[in-house]
């Protein structure tokens, strides 16, 4: 009996699968239904390039380059008897990142406060809570120079364990190719961005256009790319010029990619 009524039951829903499953594959008919199955398929994403303009120290600088009308992300000195204005530059922008000098192997003009091979833990903890209280919503830094610092193990080591225990997030300028910082960073569980062209290592403006165009066509390839540049005003007329192929790409905030 029970077996019976199980078959009646299975025949019934297969019967009743067999009417309704071949209502799905009608041809359309009449708009409402066309309407109900049109499906909006999402505009193609455009590739993201990160541009970051390092070494900003004044108000003029930095006012040349908003008025650029380009989406940047500043990176400021913390503030030394040369640039003493840069927390209050920081405020006046949304989105930025504090560059950190960190030695390097040959570079005549230091910058004051500059880290060194070999810092401890506990001067570097120093130094970035101090770069903490001077900018109070701080994200994210990159280097300035580093070229030693930066292949150097147990600095790089101490300084991204500082930066994890602030909750402070790092950009590799990438100074040099023996940089160690993404992998020391793998270590520590950091995710560790890197810069991946420099815009204006020579100031020929024919030059920077191309390396401009250079960071187009490898976000385009890889989706994502971070290009370094300075306030040099070439720098700030080849960007104010390049609207039209940086129109390839969507400019973000690199801050907002790490
Ligand atoms: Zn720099």
């Amino acid at each position: 009996m029970i077996l019976k009524r199980a078959l009646v039951g299975a025949i019934a829903t297969l019967t009743l699968f067999a009417i309704v499953f071949p209502l799905f594959f009608l041809p359309e008919q009449g708009g409402k239904l066309e309407q109900k199955k049109r499906v909006v398929l999402p505009e193609r994403k455009k590739a993201k390039l990160a541009i970051i303009i390092d070494d900003v120290a004044s108000l003029e600088e930095l006012q040349a380059l908003l008025n650029t009308n380009i989406v940047f992300t500043p990176a400021f000195f913390p503030p030394t008897k040369k640039t003493p204005d840069t927390p209050k530059l920081a405020k006046l922008v949304g989105e930025y990142l504090v560059h950190l000098p960190l030695e390097a192997l040959s570079y005549p003009h230091e910058q004051e406060m500059t880290l060194r091979v070999g810092e401890s833990f506990e001067i570097i903890e120093k130094e970035i809570g101090k770069i903490r209280r001077d900018f109070k919503n701080l994200k994210a830094l990159n280097s300035h120079t580093g070229s030693a610092f930066t292949q150097d193990r147990v600095s790089m080591s101490n300084l991204l364990q500082v930066l994890k225990k602030n909750h402070l997030l790092f950009l590799d300028s990438k100074t040099t190719h023996k940089s160690v910082a993404v992998e020391v960073g793998n270590t520590l569980g950091m995710k560790i961005l890197q810069r991946d062209i420099f815009l204006d290592n020579n100031n020929n403006m024919t030059y920077i256009k191309n390396q401009l165009k250079k960071a187009v066509t490898l976000a385009k390839k890889e989706g994502f790319a971070v290009a370094i540049g300075h306030p040099k005003s070439n720098t700030i007329r080849v960007l104010q010029a390049s609207q039209e192929i940086l129109q390839e790409v969507e400019l973000v905030y690199i801050t907002k990619y790490m």
